[in-house]
């Protein structure tokens, strides 16, 4: 669900026209839909009602303080894997006592920060990041509320590059290894030890690798409560998938809130959930102007002014992203098949194979549809092109959240030597 749609042969976003942001702006730009992301996160609360539940929003999924702010309002807690994940959280108004704070490598410098917030739990995925958990909280007088993440040893994912809970990835706490973690960090001064916590994957379209990977957790929780742990809270993690393409089905929140509902009957633990792409994906899409077409023997390339340091998800996972002419076309239209390409020096630099699309001109303005999540938030300067803008639009209104560097802005952190001045 979303709401990007044609209106009077242009493509909108709620009320506002994308060519509008466009001219205003510039190309290429994020654009967010506040009321997709509202939607989305008052579909998952509701799926969740009447459970005692926490939905915290993955920040890495869009971390744009406008986004952050929209979410805040909508009563959501928040998710970060930084330091700087959980100052934008809490610059946003998102409250510390609803804050996780997940990764399997956090600093010192970052474990004094949320200590010193008093954030809601830590998710630790190590036996040394315990150590220095207890040694950092122990030295600030505090106790860090934990949950240890474990393995479960289940695929699951979109991608190779997206499954995190087969043995093997690097997150988590081999399964067979928890308890005893478990037993050293009830020894450790500065640490309580009130969840368990699991993340298996992203873009996940099935709820069976899911529900096996709760189970378990269940399972996990019943024993260490015999064995004398006081077990509070079950952190599920995040990894719901969308659709990216009209034909994927992913499990609909109602679905999988079910599921966890069933599996966490009568357990008496607050269930803690790490949303990100489910409510960021589809309430974002990038606009980019096409620049040249360059017909060859064997490909037909459309060469387009957004690259890869703007939209590093084709590069990176091989994904997909649905791409519409901001001016509609009739399906009567041929189609043509373009291999769809950005300005950048890398052979990865390609964002569509024979992807069929109307004839495309020079000028010509697309949108990448699902691109709010896993978006902006990857983009960088590579090539020395500015940062991509970042626009939020709620119902007629719309603002720039985060503007395109100028020129001196994107050098200006660098110095020259003495020696070369
Ligand atoms: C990335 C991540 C999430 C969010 O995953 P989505 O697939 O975007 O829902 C949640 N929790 C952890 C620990 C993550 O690393």
């Amino acid at each position: 669900m979303h709401h990007f749609h044609y209106r009077n042969g242009r493509l909108h976003c709620e009320d506002v026209s994308l060519d509008a942001i466009a001219d205003a702006v510039g190309t290429p730009v994020y654009v967010y839909s506040s009321a997709t992301l509202r939607r989305h996160a008052r579909v998952i609360a509701e799926a969740f009602d009447g459970m005692d539940c926490l939905i915290a929003y993955s920040v890495k999924a869009n971390g744009n303080l406008g986004v952050l702010k929209t979410l805040a309002a909508e009563g959501c807690g928040a998710d970060v894997v930084s330091g700087g994940e959980l100052q934008r959280a809490l610059v946003a108004g998102i409250p510390a006592s609803r804050i996780v704070f997940s990764g399997v490598g956090k600093t010192r410098a970052e474990m004094r920060l949320a200590l010193r917030e008093d954030i809601h739990q830590f998710n630790i995925e190590s036996a040394a990041e315990a150590e220095v958990l207890s040694e950092v909280a122990c030295n600030m007088g505090k106790v860090a509320r934990i949950a240890v993440r474990v393995n479960p040893d289940v695929a699951a994912g979109g991608h190779p590059n997206i499954s995190t809970g087969k043995a093997g990835d690097k997150f988590g706490v081999p399964w067979k290894e928890a308890e005893a973690l478990y037993a050293r960090i009830a020894e450790l001064d500065g640490l309580s030890a009130v969840g368990v916590d699991v993340h298996i994957g992203s873009q996940i379209d099935a709820i069976t690798p899911m529900q096996d990977a709760f189970l378990r957790v269940v399972t996990l929780v019943r024993r260490l409560r015999e064995q004398g742990h006081e077990i509070t809270r079950m952190d599920l993690g995040g990894g719901l998938g969308i659709p990216y393409r009209a034909e994927d089905n992913p499990p609909p929140p109602a679905e999988y809130a079910n599921m966890i509902r069933e599996v966490t009957e009568g357990l008496g633990v607050e269930v803690i959930l790490e949303p990100g792409r489910v409510i960021a994906g589809n309430a974002g899409v990038m606009i980019t102007e096409a620049l040249y077409t360059k017909p060859s023997p064997q490909r037909n390339f459309l060469i387009i002014d957004a690259g890869m340091n703007d939209l590093m998800r084709p590069a990176l996972y091989q994904a997909h992203h649905d791409i519409l002419p901001l001016r509609e076309r009739p399906d009567s239209e041929d189609r043509i098949s373009y291999d769809v390409v950005g300005p950048i020096c890398e052979s990865t630099d390609k964002f569509a194979a024979e992807r069929k699309l109307p004839a495309i001109a020079p000028g010509d303005r697309l949108a990448f549809m699902s691109a709010g999540a896993y978006g902006a938030v990857l983009s960088s300067q590579y090539n020395a092109r500015p940062l991509v803008a970042e626009v939020l639009v709620d119902g007629d209104k719309y603002a720039v959240v985060r503007r395109r560097p100028a020129f001196e802005e994107m050098i200006a952190l660098e110095t020259t030597p003495d020696w070369l001045s």
